[in-house]
């Protein structure tokens, strides 16, 4: 008995000195050392060419047939006007009549050109809520330091800060070593299947091959994230997959006075039940596994020693995370009925009852992956389960973390946001850059502005706003990116 009290206390020993081991061996992946830059002499006006722009309701329509054109061509004329150093020293093409995509030759053609993008199209303000906006959505109205309008965040900042960041560079007579292209979007909010995806297959096409890509995606979340309270850049690494099933049933039909024992609503009602309680597998690996990586040394001990040792805190750790519905994304793919028609009249069985289910897939999974699941949760034939397709998208491959582009990325957050902490993520959403796997393994998905819980949900909601002082640090960023871009010599 003696003996195997002290064969469990070594054991217990080595456990615990294995987890500290794991905890303390690998100190901050923060770069070290990296100066902050100095203030750029950015006038004012800059946050009214942000203003003038979200003037223009440029409201994107999955009928392209439904977009108020005038309204995109009379954005296009802005930014030329406003911008004519652009417009004068790089090359704009139109792709598809709105996608805007501009080429600014460098003076090394031995680096890879990179390319920074966004889309200046942005949702509809829903019927019946302009009351509850503080100034009109469209009005771009500024409040002390704050410029109220729909696109301020999503996406406009992005367009606005890179071309004011090329006409600032363009003015001091600054000239890259690579190439840059910049791609602007005119229907990413609802698919960009005419902009984006159309501006990736031309360069596809021309077999142009990238350093690396910038879109948005993530931002600094400046409330932190439990157990850290410090705001963290949260730079994309990789992207969720997206698919839409239908499931429908077909039933007899007749009077509501002799009904079989389930119609068609019910059956239907069952699959979506039992499917709900089937939840995919969550998992830790890939960008979430990257994301913990870079905050376990930044975290108190407890949390660090969890998220070190991952082989035997997992389990532990996903329950934690899956509590919230923005953690539970993060870690699996997740199930969201969105739809469901069926019926006509209360005393009338219903024939046809059909649901639409919006997955949005965890990379490692697949859309095909996905029906897999959904027809094995079911487990009924009675029940037709079909792709909707026209927006699919498998996840998208993880971006390389040692990469230049990610490394730039992190050396100019930390020049501009110097009280910072970088990590990799997931997004949860899709942008457009899902178009550009091909184009290059280097993805990242980043618009420095600070945001907390409250600001997220502003982004395609209410009373969505921007400070002046952010924007000019989205500015002084893309400045950095560029500024900072001397091919391979970046360090750290
Ligand atoms: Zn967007």
């Amino acid at each position: 008995m003696k003996r195997f009290a002290f064969v469990l206390f070594l054991a217990v020993l080595v456990l615990l000195a294995i987890l500290f081991v794991n905890t303390y061996r690998k100190g901050s992946k923060q770069l070290q050392g990296v100066n902050t830059a100095s203030p750029l002499e950015l006038p004012d006006s800059i946050i009214n060419h942000l203003a003038q722009a979200i003037r223009f309701r440029t409201v994107s329509n999955a009928d392209p047939s439904q977009m108020d054109s005038a309204q995109f061509e009379k954005f296009i004329a802005y930014i030329g006007k406003t911008y004519p150093l652009i417009h004068s020293k790089l090359k704009l093409e139109r792709v598809n009549q709105f996608g805007l995509l501009y080429y600014w030759q460098g003076s090394n053609p031995q680096l890879k050109p990179a390319l920074l993008m966004g889309h200046y199209d942005v949702v509809p303000v829903i019927q019946g809520t302009e009351r509850i906006w503080k100034y009109k959505p469209f009005a771009a109205e500024m409040a002390g330091d704050i410029l109220y309008g729909r696109g301020t965040l999503d996406d406009k900042v992005t367009v606005m800060g890179i071309l004011e960041a090329v006409e600032h560079l363009l003015k001091t007579g600054h000239q890259p070593e690579r190439s840059y292209y910049l791609a602007f979007g005119q229907d990413e909010e609802v698919s960009g299947l005419q902009g984006g995806k159309q501006i990736a297959e031309l360069l596809k096409s021309r077999k142009v091959q990238l350093e690396y890509v910038l879109d948005e995606g993530g931002v600094i979340k400046s409330d932190g994230i439990p157990g850290l309270e410090k705001p963290i850049a949260l730079v994309g690494v990789a992207e969720k997959g997206y698919a839409t099933l239908e499931l429908s049933v077909t039933g007899e039909g007749g009077h509501s006075s002799m009904p079989p024992p389930q119609t068609s609503i019910g059956v239907l009602a069952e699959a979506i039940d039992r499917l709900q309680k089937k939840p995919f597998q969550a998992r830790l690996g890939g960008a979430i596994g990257h994301l913990q990586d870079y905050l376990a040394p930044e975290m108190p001990l407890g949390t660090r020693l969890a998220m070190s040792n991952r082989w035997l805190f997992k389990p532990a750790i996903i329950s934690m995370i899956s509590q919230s519905p923005a953690g539970n994304a993060s870690v699996r793919t997740t199930i969201a009925p969105t739809v469901f028609n069926a019926g006509v009249k209360d005393n009338v069985l219903p024939i046809e009852a059909s649901a639409r289910i919006n997955f949005r897939i965890l990379p490692g999974d697949s859309v095909e992956g996905v029906v897999a699941h959904v027809k094995k949760a079911i487990n009924n034939p009675q029940v037709k389960v079909e792709k909707l397709g026209q927006f699919d998208s498998n996840p998208s491959p993880i971006s390389d973390t040692a990469s230049l582009g990610f490394r730039l990325i992190h050396r100019s957050i930390k020049r501009c946001f110097p009280d910072v902490l970088v990590a990799p993520n997931l997004v949860v959403g899709a942008t457009d850059s899902r178009y550009y796997t091909g184009l290059t393994n280097n993805i990242f998905r980043f618009v420095p502005v600070r945001m907390n819980d409250e600001d997220l949900k502003r982004v395609h909601g209410t009373n969505e706003r921007i400070n002046k002082g952010d924007f000019k640090n989205v500015v002084t960023f893309f400045v950095e990116m560029l500024k900072g871009d001397r091919g391979e010599k970046v360090k750290g």
